[in-house]
This record gives C-alpha cells, structure tokens and sequence, in this order.
C-alpha cells in the first residue's frame, strides 16, 4: 500500500503496512437452528414410548419458568398421569462425602441387572445448574451416565425448596409414563430438602458414615426418623470394625424413636459402596421393605397422603407466587417494610395491609 508519509520529505520516518486484521465473527462458525417446540401430543407419544429426547425436553418443559411451557408442561403431566405410579421411588440422602454418588452407581448397577430402567433426580435447591450442581453432575456417576437404561437429571436450578421439589415430584410422574420403573431421588442430607424428598419417595435411605464414636451427633433426629433403612457405608478396609461399631448404636437409637406409622422396624446395615460389598444386601432389605409395606397396605396409604399433600404444597407455592409477583404488592412491601424498619408501624398493621390491599385487588 502507498503511504505519503514514506516520500522523501519525511524521511526518517516509515509506516509499514499492518497486518490484516481477522474477522471478529468465526466465519466456520454455524448458527443452530432452535429446535421446534413439541406438541403436547408429540411429547406424550415419544415420553410414552419411552424415548430419552422426548423425556428429556419434557422435563425441561417442566422445570422453566416461562408460563407458555409451563402450560404445556401441565398438559404433558396431565395426560402422563395414567401412566405413571408404576414404580418404585426410593429417596436417597446422607451428607456430602457420604458416598452418595459411589453407591447409587452401585445400587443402580445393581438394581438394573435384572433388567428394567432406573431413573435418577435430584432435589438440591442450593445449586444452580450453570455453576455445576453439586448434585445430577454425570460424571459421578460413571457407570449409570452411560449406562442405556438409565437415565439421571440434575437437580432443577435454584429456586424455592417448594418449587424445586414440586418439579422433581412431576418428573417422576414423567419418568414413570416413559417406563421407567425404579426412580432414585437423591438429596444432601443437611436440612430442610430431606422433608420434600421424603413427601415423593416410597422407601427413604439415610446413609451414613462410621466417625469417631460420636456418630450420632450432628445428624438430624428429624431425618433419622424420616429413615426406612439407615446404612453405613466405607464399611471396608481397617473401617469395617469402626462402622460395625456405628451400627450397633444406631439400632439402639432407632429403639428409643416411636414406632413408625408403617409398622416397619428401620433396619441398619453395613456396606461398602465402593468395594461393592454389602450391595445385594441392602437392596434385599429394600425389596423386603416393598413387600411388607404392599402387603399392610401402608404403601398405597403413603401415596394416597403424599398427594394431599402435595395439593396443598401446590396451592401454597401458587398463591404466595401471585403474591409475591405482582408489582403493586411488591411496591406496598416496600414501603410497610420501610415504615417497620422505621418503627412507625407493627408488623402485623403492616402485613394486613398489604393483604388487604392484595385480597381487595383480587376480589374486583
Ligand atoms: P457424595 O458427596 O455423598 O456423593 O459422596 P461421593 O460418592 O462423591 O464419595 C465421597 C468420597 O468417598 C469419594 O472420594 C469416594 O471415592 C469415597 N467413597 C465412597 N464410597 C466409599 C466406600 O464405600 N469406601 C471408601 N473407602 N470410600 C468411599
């Protein structure tokens, strides 16, 4: 290229010519189409017939937040439902490093020996998908991830527990209708998730870790007494003694509970998820569970009370949504909490009116 400033008159002075800038776009760079949404019918016929894409772009239905899917979501539930309740629903928790994800690739390994399809969810309200969940992350679970009748999802990304749970609870109404008729909902054993989880399972398993003689605290009462099997794992190597230990006094803890309302004595045992010893074990135990409580009736019990209650969980997380959501209360809110803060109103003066306001609104 000619450049003035090279003549003669300004020497000393040379500009070379640059280098060619790259394009900013990727020219090999293809643009995706967006994949058309399903029907409702289409999803139905392909979850039904037990297709994963299907299954999947369902449960992604189910999880958004956006109302247009999640009408079509209720759509998919509702002609789903038929064809669901066929499986059995096992609830797993324990405290992260309980070796949760070893043993459900163990369990899981296990259970689909004898065929049939396994499909594991999660409840994890504290994750959020895109910053890795801590729970559903494939790779813990080696074995089953490319396992082809399994089928794991992540825990849908944070929101309230209720919300969350509530998603997790239709899944499984999804997974069912695509045949799949062993359903492992895992959740970290820590707090409030484990209610929610035990609200959707048939069967609930706490595992636990030998520790250092006082194993028993530290785990919430609450949640020992949500438990229908309690199991230790890492029962191998110069740890077998320590969680044959833990074990004898987890059965004398679970004496001193009430008896549970299934007439099921909770059994504890020992395993090893990573050695493998101790699988066939619990799930015989498991099994045993299945077969006592179809027989008293209990199961069918516990199902028909899981539904009311999520009836009622249902109503709840709809009403305070259009609570919360709708722009004139969240600007009341404001300002009643500004005078709380203030100390110019109480609390209670403050909540009726905004409710009053809201109830009147509603009402018109
Ligand atoms: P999670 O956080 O409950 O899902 O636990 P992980 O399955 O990720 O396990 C936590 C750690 O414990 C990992 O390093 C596992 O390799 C280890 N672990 C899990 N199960 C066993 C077991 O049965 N025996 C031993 N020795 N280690 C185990």
């Amino acid at each position: 290229m000619e450049h003035p400033e090279n003549e003669e008159q300004y020497t000393g002075l040379t500009v070379n010519d640059g280098v060619a800038q790259p394009p900013k776009v990727n020219p090999y760079a293809v643009r995706r189409k967006r994949k058309p949404m399903p029907t409702a019918a289409e999803l139905v016929d392909g979850i039904l017939r037990g297709d994963v894409t299907m299954l999947s772009r369902g449960v992604t239905l189910v999880e958004s937040f956006n109302p247009d899917h999640q009408a079509l979501a209720q759509e998919v539930i509702e002609k789903c439902l038929p064809h669901s309740g066929r499986s059995r629903r096992i609830g797993i928790t324990g405290v992260p490093g309980a070796g949760k994800s070893t043993s459900i690739d163990a369990f899981g390994l296990h259970v689909l020996k004898d065929g049939g399809k396994l499909a594991v969810l999660a409840i994890d309200p504290s994750s959020e998908r895109t910053k890795g969940s801590i729970l559903g992350d494939k790779t813990r679970m080696e074995r089953l991830a490319v396992h082809p009748n399994a089928f794991i999802r992540p825990s849908p990304s944070a929101g309230s527990l209720g919300g969350v749970a509530r998603k997790t609870r239709e899944t499984i109404v999804l997974c069912e209708a695509a045949g799949f008729d062993n359903i492992f909902v895992e959740t970290v054993g820590v707090g409030q998730s484990e209610t929610a989880v035990h609200s959707m399972v048939d069967f609930f398993l706490l595992i636990q870790l030998a520790g250092t003689g006082d194993e028993l605290q530290g785990i919430k009462r609450g949640i020992m007494e949500m438990a229908d099997g309690i199991v230790i794992n890492k029962a191998d190597g110069d740890n077998v003694s320590r969680a044959q230990l833990a074990q004898a006094q987890f059965r004398n803890a679970l004496h001193l509970f009430p008896p549970t309302a299934s007439g099921w004595v909770p059994e504890v045992l020992c395993y090893s998820g990573y050695y493998e010893i101790g699988i066939a074990e619990v799930w015989d135990m498991i099994d045993r569970y299945f077969a006592f409580a179809k027989a008293n009736g209990y199961f069918e019990k516990r199902r028909l009370e899981q539904s009311r209650y999520w009836m009622y969980e249902t109503i709840d997380e709809t009403l305070r949504s259009r609570f919360y959501n709708n722009p004139d209360v969240a600007a009341l809110l404001v300002d009643n909490e500004r005078r709380v803060l203030d100390n110019r109103l109480s609390s209670f003066i403050a909540a009726r009116n905004v409710l009053d306001f809201y109830f009147k609104q509603t009402n018109k």
